[in-house]
């Protein structure tokens, strides 16, 4: 099976990936988050150049259709820094669209074929497909966005990002979506930490699932000895194989180049040199390199309009 990851530059061979940084923002723009957008591009090349030079080789952005979402964009950020940047399409959770967004109209098919249209081109082509669950439920628009994604992961192979709100959820979306047709395997949980509980999220990772951990630098919910204790937890419960971390940058506030802190390097300026000295080098090789080129590789045969 020949795998490949999707960058905005095209796609590359997993092996290629090095260190990855799983969720970051470059652009995002959201009624939920007023005075916090950010969609400068300058500014987004100045953040991801210090992503790189703290040793990134490879960025995931999250941002999903309609929130600041800027292919091109993240196109000249990855031709300036030499970043390799996964676009994403898909979207949010039902909270960040306003009830008469147009997004809301649109059926499970109008989407799919939406997103399938932006992983396989033309144009700057995405490589995961970005859904979002709210607090402890599925709303309606969710549920429509989740068939969406799973008809467009069946025609494409590529992964599904999902936003968990507060880390819950977890094994109620895998299962839901396994019903539907997914594979766990294509299935990256994002926020768990928000939740930092091993028991319930070892049960999770128990179905195969991705766990995506993205607090580090945000104090204000948890201190990064937290994050870090979570991380042990899991890897003891045999699931250090199935980690990715991220920063999750997703507001000006968190950017330097806003004016802003702790800016995107400080999941590899801060906490990667901290979780090596505390949890070992083996584990951060992991985290950082070998299980990304996993999560985000997916097999390209359905593209090209072939029938599945
Ligand atoms: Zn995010």
């Amino acid at each position: 099976m020949l795998s490949v990851v999707r960058t905005v530059q095209g796609d590359i061979d997993p092996s290629q990936l090095g260190p990855t940084d799983s969720h970051e923002h470059l652009f995002f723009v959201t009624p939920l988050q007023p005075g916090d957008e950010f969609a400068d591009v300058d500014r987004a090349i100045e953040e991801a150049q210090t992503l790189v030079d703290a040793g990134a080789r490879t960025m995931v952005d999250w941002t999903p259709l309609d929130l600041g979402r800027d292919p091109q964009g993240l196109l000249r950020v990855s031709e300036a820094t030499g970043l390799q940047v996964v676009a994403a399409t898909g979207v949010h959770r039902d909270a960040h669209y306003p009830a008469d967004h147009p997004l809301r109209a649109e059926t499970a098919d109008a989407l799919a074929r939406r997103f399938v249209a932006d992983i396989e081109g033309p144009g700057v082509r995405s490589g995961v497909i970005k859904i979002g669950a709210s607090y402890h439920r599925l709303q309606p628009f969710e549920q429509k966005a989740f068939a969406a994604a799973v008809e467009a992961h069946q025609r494409t192979g590529v992964p599904l990002c999902v936003h968990t709100e507060h880390g819950t959820m977890g094994l109620g979306i895998v299962e839901h979506l396994r019903r539907l047709g997914v594979a766990p395997g294509s299935v990256i949980l994002a926020h768990l930490d928000r939740n930092p509980d091993p028991v319930e999220h070892g049960e999770t990772g128990a179905s195969g699932a991705w766990l995506q951990l993205d607090g580090p630098g945000r104090a204000k919910y948890w201190p990064d000895s937290t994050v870090l204790q979570l991380i042990s937890d899991l890897a003891d419960r045999g699931l250090s194989k199935q980690l990715l971390l991220g920063g999750d940058t997703g507001r000006s506030s968190m950017m330097r180049a806003y004016g802003g802190g702790p800016g995107l390097d400080y999941v590899f300026a801060r906490f990667k040199p901290r979780l090596e000295r505390e949890l070992g080098r083996e584990l951060s090789q992991l985290i950082f390199v070998e299980n990304p080129a996993r999560a985000f590789a997916f097999d390209p045969r359905f593209n090209s309009g072939c029938p599945r």
